[in-house]
């Protein structure tokens, strides 16, 4: 399991902890983006959604 990287609110600084141990502000946990623009499985995605238009006679 991958460690959790915390913001801290206050000063931005990146911490493990719940409350940063620089000026004692909560950290937040990073929220990795969503969009990639390297999507490792949206081709395969496409091309299983492309072979069954192709068999259903859509494309
Ligand atoms: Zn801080």
């Amino acid at each position: 399991m991958a460690l959790h990287i915390l913001k801290c609110q206050g000063c931005k600084r990146y911490t493990i902890k719940d409350k940063c141990p620089k000026c004692g502000a909560d950290a937040i946990q990073m929220i990795p983006a969503k969009y990639s623009p390297e999507d490792p499985y949206g081709k395969y995605r496409r091309e299983a959604k492309k072979g069954s238009l192709k068999e259903k006679g859509l494309l």
